[in-house]
């Protein structure tokens, strides 16, 4: 079976004290149903690491190389480092506002399976092609680039986020069978690249506008397997109410 994953991604919210007091509480409402994450701005990685006993902390990007001249970046031996296992790659900002592409998340998730680290690979349409009717064909060809050449075994333990751009900080969740039947075609394009056995292990998350109340009627859905949550995973106090709702 499929453990649950519910990972907050605070984008560029919370100073590295805000960070530090957040795990600290947070820890002691997590439990065993499920893993529970929190995507950190690169600058608070280490302490809310140090903080962290069983929420995984994970970075919101990484770069390919191992080093060099790449200004502004950080490379999978600087995480490794402070203990951060984890990474959020190819999520729809970094696409739209920093030119990411599938090919570039490949390599990063490449990389982070080099170094036998964990990541968290976003795909999702825009509202243009969600209107155009495009999705399946959207992401299922930002599943198969993204996982080009990757070998089964890291695709049994990557997560993959669906989170189409239209719900994400709108209010605009997807409804119940949308999110599902999506979910189900990522997971059936991994199927169709690596086979039943590696498309059982994957885990699917969906994503936008998750919140305490819709939650757990998500992740009822067959093929979801967690969530990546922005906004509701920026106070305690509605993160705890999800790490809840999970039981
Ligand atoms: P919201 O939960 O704020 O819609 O953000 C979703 C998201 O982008 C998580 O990565």
């Amino acid at each position: 079976m499929r453990k649950p994953i519910i990972v907050g991604n605070w984008k560029m919210n919370k100073t590295n004290t805000e960070a530090i007091a957040f795990v600290s509480a947070v820890e002691a409402a997590l439990h065993d149903a499920a893993d529970f994450g929190i995507g950190v701005p690169f600058i608070a990685l280490k302490d809310a690491q140090a903080n962290a006993k069983d929420l995984i902390i994970a970075s919101q990007n990484v770069h390919f190389e191992d080093n060099g001249a790449f200004t502004g970046e950080v490379s999978v031996e600087m995480l490794k480092d402070v203990n951060v296992n984890w990474a959020i790659v190819g999520h729809s900002e970094r696409r739209e506002m920093f030119n990411e592409t599938d090919a570039g998340v490949n390599k990063k998730i490449k990389q982070l399976a080099a170094h036998n680290m964990y990541a968290i690979a976003c795909c999702g349409e825009t509202l243009e092609q969600f209107e155009a009717g495009k999705t399946e064909e959207v992401v299922r060809g930002q599943v198969t680039a993204m996982l080009a050449d990757l070998d089964a075994n890291t695709v049994s333990e990557l997560v993959i986020a669906y989170e189409p751009i239209w719900a994400i900080g709108t209010g605009k969740s997807a409804t119940m069978e949308i999110a599902q039947d999506t979910c189900a075609i990522v997971r059936d394009q991994v199927r169709v690249l690596y086979g039943d056995d590696v498309a059982n292990k994957v885990r699917v998350q969906y994503g936008g506008s998750v919140k305490p109340d819709n939650i757990a009627a998500y992740m009822s859905q067959e093929d979801i397997d967690g969530a990546l949550i922005g906004g509701a995973s920026l106070q305690i106090a509605s993160f705890e109410e999800i790490i809840n709702a999970v039981k």
